[in-house]
């Protein structure tokens, strides 16, 4: 049983199935007292179906989230957030979004680099040194705005990389901790990617493709505290028991675990 959820997506997003409430109760079955929907945030102006839901959903969402937060509040605490990518020029949305009280948090999940209006890559298919210095700018770039509670798969980065924990890698993961020990920001431990692709062996290593052990070594020395994210996708992921590897993780680099987002 594992108590809290603040990283769940909801099927606008294209890639997700399930209704709204089928969460909520797969949530309450599985246990878990704190729970956030974290659906990709919807851009205006920007559509990328099967990434992400369409800016006219904005206000079905919203409505949705609220409804069940109401009609459930005696079994479980429900949050509405988004899981976003800082783009500069959707600061002022960014702001709008929690100034005005339509979501209460946005975690930051840095997918995509976007080119105008066009993805240009996604960082968790990173094949070069430059792509994934590439990632480590844009996500400090976006830890520094204040925007976000907390960083979802920091570790994005190594999912594909082919070049295994080099230089340059390791060079990320400690600029990534050192902004975030500077901050006070959280790091989340993901468990998306051992759903999907589980273990493999790359270079002699047998890993997931995140959480990635030597990125979560240097958090550890930097002393950041970390939340765990189901990043479920189906009602029945909240479910699952894979929770158990961030556990080990958290255990084994003695990392801090925090369970609540205050609201
Ligand atoms: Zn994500
Ligand atoms: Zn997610």
């Amino acid at each position: 049983m594992f108590p809290y959820c603040y990283h769940t997506h909801t099927a606008r997003c294209g890639h997700a199935s399930g209704t709204d409430e089928e969460y909520v109760l797969a949530a309450i079955s599985a246990g878990i007292k704190r729970f956030g929907f974290s659906d990709h945030i919807f851009y205006p102006g920007l559509s990328s179906p099967t990434m992400r839901g369409e800016y006219s959903e904005l206000e079905g969402y919203v409505t949705s989230i609220n409804a069940l937060k109401v009609k459930y509040a005696r079994q479980i605490e429900i949050h509405l957030g988004f899981e976003s990518e800082y783009y500069p020029e959707f600061d002022g949305y960014y702001k709008h979004l929690q100034e005005d009280h339509i979501v209460e948090y946005l975690i930051l999940g840095q997918h995509f680099l976007l080119e105008g209006h066009h993805i240009k890559y996604y960082f968790g298919d990173s094949r070069t040194p430059e792509i994934i210095q590439e990632y480590g700018r844009a996500l400090i770039v976006g830890m520094k705005t204040g925007l976000f509670r907390y960083v979802a798969h920091p570790d994005l980065y190594m999912a594909n990389y082919p070049f295994g924990f080099d230089e340059t890698a390791k060079q990320i993961a400690h600029d990534i901790c050192r902004t975030a020990k500077e901050l006070g920001m959280p790091l989340e431990i993901n468990l998306g990617a051992i759903r999907f692709r589980g273990l493999f062996t790359l270079l002699g290593e047998t890993r997931y493709a995140y959480p990635y052990e030597p990125f979560w070594e240097i958090a550890a020395s930097y002393d950041i505290p970390v939340y765990v994210g189901i990043d479920a996708h189906h009602p029945q992921e909240l479910c699952g028991d894979e929770y158990q590897v961030a556990l080990e993780i958290i255990k084994k680099y003695k990392l801090r675990h925090l369970k609540t987002l205050k609201f």
